[in-house]
């Protein structure tokens, strides 16, 4: 099973990535992941993308590009996996097309959690944080209000919102994500590849849909 998965910051795509990793035993490729380990390790790279990631900001398409070329032209490279945050560009999917093709493996489906803009804020935007970072407990306003208000239910120290999670953040974010995922999932529809899930639904509905459309496309996987 080949996989890439699309969807907004909030759409559960984190959580259904690794359901799908143990269901049918997949190596997730994640740049985000990719990067970080590289900052950490303090790589020639990593110095040079640790100031667009603070900022937020897209890796350039050549640079993502070749640390993923690198890996599946490596000698472990992945025959069964999930891509997570990448392709994200219509740029990055061409490339990523003629990488599998040099390598002479294809995509089964591209797996596309949709979900309202208004409901990723309404989602992310009431997550509330414990302010004590060896706590570090969430909250939601909605679906998992602390007992107290403003206080954390573990530790009783303030809730805060993080930066990331502020209304004014993720709508950018949400703009940046439709820019460039609009084209990307275009591209992806005319090789007929893309699943469109409903992503408002409770996590194991949509796991399930997501099964549903996978069976369609490689029953034999599920024998
Ligand atoms: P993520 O963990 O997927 O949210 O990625 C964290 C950060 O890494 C992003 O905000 C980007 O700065 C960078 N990044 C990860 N994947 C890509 C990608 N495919 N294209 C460009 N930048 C990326």
């Amino acid at each position: 099973m080949r996989l890439v998965l699309v969807g907004p910051p909030g759409s559960g795509k984190g959580t259904q990535a690794e359901l799908l990793v143990k269901r049918f035993h997949l190596t997730t490729i994640g740049t985000g992941a990719m990067f970080r380990d590289a900052i950490a390790r303090g790589t020639d790279m990593g110095r040079a993308v640790r100031p667009l990631i603070q900022q937020g900001l897209l890796v350039p398409d050549p640079t993502v590009n070749d640390v993923v070329a690198e890996l599946f032209r490596g000698p472990n490279r992945p025959e069964r996996f999930v891509m997570d945050g990448y392709p994200r560009t219509y740029a990055q999917a061409v490339a990523f097309d003629a990488l599998l093709r040099q390598e002479f493996l294809a995509l089964d489906a591209v797996v596309n959690l949709s979900i309202a803009d208004d409901e990723v804020v309404r989602r992310i935007g009431g997550r509330w944080c414990c302010s004590d970072p060896n706590c570090g407990v969430c909250f939601h306003v909605a679906a998992r209000p602390p007992k107290v208000a403003g206080r954390c239910d573990v530790c009783g120290s303030p809730l805060i919102q993080r930066e990331d999670d502020k209304e004014e953040t993720i709508r950018r974010r949400l703009g940046e994500f439709h820019k460039n995922t609009d084209d990307l999932l275009l591209h992806y529809r005319k090789q007929g590849l893309v699943d469109d899930i409903d992503a408002t639904q409770h996590k194991d509905a949509i796991y399930a849909n997501i099964l549903a459309a996978l069976q369609r496309r490689r029953p034999d996987e599920f024998k």
